[in-house]
């Protein structure tokens, strides 16, 4: 079932939290709302879920709209980030809780729950207490306990927040299979651009309470229609500048062309920012070094202001002649990489400029 919000907009007393939020989420889709803490997500969700009531505006599944509908009602599922499990009641009985207050018989309610906890991947733990598993495995209780129910739709708020990375990472594949398994709408909201990036098939960009950028997540990525957005979805090197003709933006350090033209919102001679992503980015020692092909050379002139050897990439801080300070993923290797103050040539991938107002 599609879930159709309709120029939403909630209020706390004087506080606005949401100002007209206008998105349809499709039938099966998995649909991820971002955005910094307080921008509004968990209002939305709860609006959504039924236990906010004074609204402005609609909330709609498929063609039924859920003014005045109690929660209860709704057969949603939903998933919070602090568990929120019956800590005396078994994995079964917590399960088990929904269908049991919907007066399902319990023959059934046996086959379900059985069926939910495979699903999540906890068959034989039944009678465990919450007390008696990880912070992993709570998640995994509350998740078959939404889903037991069958829900129309799915809403997760910050599920994997309280979970360690390596946990979040785990919990991010779980989810990503049981969607692909159930197919059930869901709407997950996170403040963790990689998590939406890696789960979402489209999402949105809240920001004080407005969306500010809807897209799948590759495109967002590299064609953010805002500043906001495009920060907000990774790291950015940029660069001031004006807009000539033929979208060639004119800053400190030359005439960059920007291979997706002019965007919507920017003047024919417009200040812009002009940005590339950390990992278009190639340095190459200024003496004897060569930047790989591809690479279009921007400035010589760049200083190593410092590095961190993650393993898989050295993340490299750098200098440009003007004062703008970028920087650069280099997969380098068993190679010495560069050492700080190292005078360097800065290249920018082909293609990979972008341009925002
Ligand atoms: P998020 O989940 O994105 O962090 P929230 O939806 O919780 O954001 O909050 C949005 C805004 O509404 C914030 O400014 C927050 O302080 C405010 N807010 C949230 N809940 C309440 C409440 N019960 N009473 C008053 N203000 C609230
Ligand atoms: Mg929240």
């Amino acid at each position: 079932m599609s879930l159709d919000l309709q120029n939403l907009r909630v209020s706390y007393g004087a506080v606005r939290a949401l100002d007209g939020v206008t998105v349809k989420i499709e039938p099966g889709e998995m649909f991820f709302l971002l955005g910094p803490s307080g921008c509004g997500k968990s209002t939305l969700l709860r609006s959504v879920a039924g236990f906010i009531e004074e609204f402005d505006g609609d909330i709609r599944i498929g063609s039924e709209s859920l003014k005045g509908v109690p929660p209860h009602r709704r057969d949603f599922g939903m998933v919070f980030q602090n568990y929120a499990l019956f800590p005396h009641l078994t994995v079964f009985g917590n399960v088990a809780f929904g269908l049991e207050a919907r007066g399902v018989a319990s023959a059934e309610i046996k086959t379900r729950v059985t069926e939910a906890l495979k699903l999540v991947g906890l068959s034989g733990y039944e009678e465990r207490r919450p007390g008696e598993l990880s912070g992993g495995q709570q998640q995994r209780v509350a998740l078959a306990r939404a889903l037991v129910i069958r829900p129309r739709v799915l809403l997760l708020d910050e599920p994997l927040s309280n979970l360690d990375a390596k946990l979040r990472w785990e919990m991010r594949s779980e989810i990503k299979r049981i969607h692909a398994q159930t197919r059930i709408t869901t709407l997950y909201v996170t403040h963790d651009q990689k998590e939406a990036l890696s789960l979402a098939d489209r999402m949105a960009i809240l920001k004080d309470g407005k969306i500010e950028a809807l897209g799948r997540p590759r495109d967002l990525y590299w064609n953010p229609p805002s500043r906001f957005a495009a920060g907000f979805l990774g790291d950015l090197n940029e660069l001031q500048g004006t807009l000539g003709a033929d979208a060639m933006v004119k800053t400190a350090l030359g005439e960059i062309a920007i291979p997706s033209g002019r965007p919507e919102g920017v003047s024919a001679s417009g200040t812009v920012t002009v940005f590339c992503r950390p990992e278009s980015v190639a340095l190459a020692a200024a003496e004897g070094g060569a930047l790989p092909a591809g690479h279009a050379e921007l400035t010589a002139g760049a200083t190593v202001a410092g590095s961190a050897f993650l393993g898989e990439y050295t993340l490299y801080e750098i200098d440009l002649p003007g004062g703008a300070r970028w920087r650069s993923y280099r997969h380098e290797g068993a190679g010495a990489g560069l050492s700080d103050g190292a005078k360097v040539r800065v290249g920018v991938a082909d293609g990979s400029w972008r341009v925002v107002p």
